[in-house]
């Protein structure tokens, strides 16, 4: 890793924003996870290609994160570069009714800014607690809305050459939680929205009722990474998880969550082993009371410890 994080420093990559060994607990919302070799904040699009060269100079392999928000990353942690986009890259410029969004910008910012700017499209999205580039990657959705209905185009730069890409129209290629984005081995950079006006009371006033049915029905005082699973065909799998009787159930600090069945959550000291194996219980589970094969809807990285 010495190669790797010269070859940052002498690139003028800010130091204070290179982390070797950053545990990865302390970058996802489910606070588990072991450590990254080397991680970066990154801070501009010119950065992130300085740390591909320098990932391909040292010949270590790459993994991008956003908010950690929908991440299980193993206790052994990740190998190679971890590339950071969040908070410092989170600039947002409005032309009208179009947005143009870096990619590490908070999905709930983003809603206020649209908001106060009596924009209409984002108030059942303003919970996600994600950025925006892992928001398009997953296809991010609540409330029968889904970023596919307002995202027009998203900028990115490929991870096997630095080269910088533009997905459009068909080619986003999105469908539920998923989109060509995610299979394409890319760093989402900007994001482009189109929003409707509208006004910013009545915009405020949905947001909030929204918000509030999630904190009355999800265990947000619990670190967690959202739904486990995605949602199976003509069902829910916290009706499922629910109905198999799961509720409560758990390996050493992870349980299904009272509250909302869809949550695995961390009663405090969870390893990322324990959240697999509970997983795994309840995967069986469901499969044998009702013959339905749960996904996973969380991205799993890293190797075990
Ligand atoms: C309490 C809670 C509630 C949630 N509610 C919802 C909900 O209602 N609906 C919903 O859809 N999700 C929900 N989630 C899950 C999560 O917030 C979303 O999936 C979110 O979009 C993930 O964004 P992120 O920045 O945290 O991405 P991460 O979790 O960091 O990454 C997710 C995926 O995107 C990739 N990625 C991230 N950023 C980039 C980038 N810039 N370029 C390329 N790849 C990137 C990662 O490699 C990974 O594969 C919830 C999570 C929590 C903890």
């Amino acid at each position: 890793m010495d190669t790797l994080i010269k070859s940052l420093v002498q690139a003028n990559f800010a130091p204070e924003r290179i982390i070797p060994g950053a545990l990865m607990a302390r970058y996802t919302t489910f606070r588990v996870g072991g450590p990254a070799d080397v991680l970066v904040n990154i801070a501009s699009a010119q950065e992130i290609s300085i740390a591909l060269r320098a990932a391909k100079y040292a010949g270590v392999p790459v993994t991008v994160i956003g908010n950690g928000s929908n991440l299980l990353v193993r206790d052994g942690g990740i190998r190679g570069l971890v590339i950071r986009i969040a908070q410092p890259m989170n600039e947002i410029r409005q032309d009208g009714n179009v947005l143009r969004v870096q990619a590490g910008a908070a999905l709930p910012s983003v809603a206020g800014f649209a908001q106060r700017s009596g924009l209409d499209g984002l108030a059942p999205l303003s919970g996600i607690p994600g950025t925006l580039g892992g928001g398009v990657i997953m296809n991010a959705g609540a409330y029968d809305s889904d970023l596919s209905q307002v995202v027009t185009r998203v900028d990115a730069i490929a991870l096997s050459d630095g080269k910088p890409l533009t997905f459009e129209g068909k080619h986003l290629g999105f469908s539920y939680r998923h989109s060509a984005m995610m299979d394409a081995r890319v760093v989402v950079t900007e994001v482009t929205l189109r929003l409707t006006p509208g006004d910013p009371d009545a915009i405020a006033a949905r947001t909030e009722e929204l918000l509030a049915a999630r904190r009355e029905k999800q265990p947000l005082d619990l670190p967690s990474a959202g739904s486990t699973f995605k949602r199976p065909e003509g069902d829910f799998a916290a009706r499922l998880i629910d109905a198999a009787g799961l509720k409560g159930l758990r390996v050493g600090d992870a349980q299904v969550s009272e509250k909302h069945a869809g949550f695995i959550v961390n009663l405090g000291h969870a390893s990322a082993r324990d959240i697999l194996a509970l997983m795994d219980e309840v995967k069986a589970r469901v499969l044998a009371a009702s013959g339905v094969t749960l996904e996973p809807e969380v991205r799993i990285l890293g190797e075990d410890a």
